[in-house]
This record gives structure tokens, C-alpha cells and sequence, in this order.
């Protein structure tokens, strides 16, 4: 699904950013009485509700909205199927269309494609380290993900070859029926053999290749795009290469974005920060240092009389954002002291002392006043 020209969260709803739950939850309850297409027959209700819904589902839970606010749409969509927004905000979503009179069940099908089928197999989780270069210019990164696979061997079903055999509880119907008489008659009721699990066979003798559990394990090397601006704990999700079971559809893998540390810049959001080592003269006379940025170098002025540990801003030159623009680059200033010595460089101080001795006895005056 696209982001382009997707609309923001916030302004679907009508709702400023700092809203509460209870506000972003009135705001919804509102429009989706005036959108729902039960009630609202204009061509374009269905896709307004849907737009709302969607909004909802990302702003009334905590770590969804935290993403979004973080990375906005690519962001969001990199960590949850379009499914997963829906699915995982269930509750909220059933207490309040119950309390607007609609059926819920239908809802989530209608309108969300949200499927009611097997359960998916588990998502996986992993760690994805970069370099902040790399966080700066997106890259594609090569990952090996251990996944499980049908075993070629046995197709899946577990046994060795004419080791699958029909299941002597059941008898091959794969249920349990139990007829019991009682004082209003026969009751027969029906339930899933505990033998076979309903399939209706038992393995006898299992597969050598995967020990009887039709899955092997085995290692596939992958391809991700890292968008720029990735900043730590961006999620993205590949997917279909989490874990698989049987029947359901497999998980997907998700990866953690880490940032490694990097020797000259620290990130803050979308500034850089950095130390620029200076001379006690150099501040107090001003200079031009070139120092370099993770796109070329940038020269930067530090006029006369700068005190130490001041930060220097150079707009837009820090990370990329994923919801656009550029952060900045923050050089702070910090003093490298003489540490030995010369006899000439110890004369020209002592002439310093006495010229800036003013300076001083002015300054603490005053805190005696
Ligand atoms: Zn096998
Ligand atoms: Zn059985």
C-alpha cells in the first residue's frame, strides 16, 4: 500500500496532536455515526469510514501512535500489515460498535478484509545493526534469517515413507463420537479424536529427515531495504518469513533497526551532534574550522569571544527524516587545554594573566555585591 498522499492521522479525526485517548475516542465515535455506510448512503461514506477506522486504530494504541509520531506512515507501515493495524486494536473497536448498534463480525470483513482463518504462524523478531551512513542514505541490507521449511522428504506429513497409518481410535473420521444414554434418551455428541488430532492418521514410524515434524530448519539469506532516516527501533517487516505451521499462513520476520555507534556523531531525533576540539585562543579570536558532515564538508565560523561549550547550528545539515526534510548539525565547542608548557608559551601567558586580570576582579566584584 502506498503512502503518497496519505492523510494525516491527526487531521482525519480532527483532533490536535496532543489529544487525549478519551478525545481521539469521541472524535472517532462521532464520525463513524456519521460515515458509517449502514447509515450514510453518499458514494464516498464507505471510504471515509474506513479512512477514520484506520486513523482510530493508530492513534488509541500507545505504540502505534508512538511510531506514527515518530515516522509517520512509512514508518507505520514497515512495522504492521495493514491487517495487523485492525486486528490488534479489536478490543476498542468491539466496545464501541457495540455501543453504536452494529454487528462486529461483519464489520472487520466488510470493510477491513480482515480474515477470521487459521491462526498465522508466530512473528519473528530480530535485531537489524547499521551504520549511521547507512541510516543516512538507506541501504539494502543482506540478512540470514533461520526459517523452517516443508520437508522435502516426507512432503510435510511427518512419516517415513508407508509409516502414516489410518488412526485406530477414530478410524479414520478423525472424531470422537460418544453416545451416552440418559433418562431423556440417547445423547450423542461429537468431538475432535485426541488421537489423531482430527486428522485422522497417526505417524508410525517418523521421518528421518525432520523427526516427525514435517519442517526442516534451514538458513535463507534476504535482501531489506533500509529506508533513510531509519532511526533505532524502526521495525520492518518482511513477510511470510517468520515461523509456519501446518494449515495457517506463515508469520512474517520482523527486524529491529539498532544504530551502531559512530566515532565522530551522535544522534538526537534527526540532529547530529558532534565535538569540535578548539584552542582557548581560537575562541577568544575567533576562526574558521572546515568539519565534515555525513554529505561533504561545511566550513564553519566561530566569531571572537565565543564562550566554550557553546553549540554551533548548522540548519539542515543533520539525518534526513522519514516523514521529510533535515534535521541539523549541532558543533559544540569544546576547549582543548595546554597541558605542558614551553618557556615561551608559559611568558606570553603570564603577559595574558596580567592584561586580563580586570576581567576577572571586575566579575567577582560583583558577587560580593
Ligand atoms: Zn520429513
Ligand atoms: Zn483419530
Amino acid at each position: 500500500m502506498s503512502n503518497v498522499g496519505k492523510k494525516d492521522y491527526y487531521e482525519i479525526l480532527g483532533v490536535p496532536r496532543n489529544a487525549t485517548k478519551e478525545e481521539i475516542k469521541r472524535a472517532y465515535r462521532r464520525l463513524a455515526l456519521q460515515y458509517h455506510p449502514d447509515r450514510n448512503k453518499s458514494p464516498d461514506a464507505e471510504e471515509k469510514f474506513k479512512e477514520i477506522s484506520e486513523a482510530y486504530a493508530v492513534l488509541s494504541d500507545d505504540e502505534k501512535r508512538r511510531i506514527y509520531d515518530m515516522y509517520g506512515h512509512e514508518g507505520l507501515s514497515g512495522a504492521y500489515t495493514h491487517e495487523d493495524i485492525f486486528r490488534t486494536s479489536t478490543f476498542d473497536f468491539d466496545e464501541i460498535f457495540r455501543d453504536l448498534g452494529f454487528d462486529l463480525d461483519s464489520i472487520f470483513e466488510r470493510f477491513f478484509g480482515v480474515r477470521r482463518g487459521p491462526p498465522k504462524g508466530r512473528d519473528v523478531i530480530m535485531n537489524l545493526e547499521i551504520t549511521l551512513e547507512e541510516a543516512f542514505n538507506g541501504a539494502e541490507k543482506l540478512v540470514s534469517v533461520p526459517v523452517s521449511e516443508v520437508c522435502s522428504a516426507c512432503g510435510g506429513s511427518g512419516a517415513a515413507p508407508g509409516g502414516l497409518k489410518v488412526c485406530r481410535a477414530c478410524g479414520g473420521t478423525g472424531q470422537k463420537v460418544d453416545r451416552r444414554q440418559t433418562p431423556f434418551g440417547f445423547f450423542t455428541s461429537v468431538t475432535t479424536c485426541p488421537a489423531c488430532g482430527g486428522s485422522g492418521k497417526f505417524i508410525e514410524k517418523k521421518c528421518p529427515t525432520c523427526k516427525g515434524s514435517g519442517y526442516v530448519s534451514t538458513v535463507k539469506n534476504i535482501s531489506v531495504r533500509v529506508p533513510r532516516g531509519a532511526d533505532d527501533d524502526l521495525v520492518l517487516r518482511v513477510p511470510g518469513m517468520g515461523e509456519r505451521y501446518s494449515g495457517g499462513q506463515p508469520g512474517d520476520l520482523l527486524l529491529v533497526v539498532k544504530l551502531k555507534p559512530h566515532k565522530v556523531f551522535t544522534r538526537k531525533g534527526d540532529d547530529l551532534y558532534m565535538d569540535l576540539p578548539v584552542s582557548v585562543s581560537e575562541l577568544v579570536l575567533g576562526t574558521k574550522v572546515t568539519v565534515p558532515t555525513l554529505d561533504g564538508k561545511v566550513d564553519v565560523s566561530i566569531p571572537g569571544g565565543t564562550p566554550p561549550g557553546h553549540i554551533i547550528t548548522i540548519k539542515g545539515r543533520g539525518m534526513p527524516s522519514m516523514k521529510g526534510g533535515r534535521g541539523d548539525l549541532r558543533i559544540r565547542l569544546k576547549v582543548v587545554m595546554p597541558k605542558k608548557l614551553s618557556h615561551e608559551h608559559k611568558r606570553l601567558y603570564e603577559q595574558l594573566y596580567s592584561l586580563e586580570r580586570y576581567l576577572v576582579e571586575e566579575e567577582r566584584r560583583a558577587l560580593r555585591d
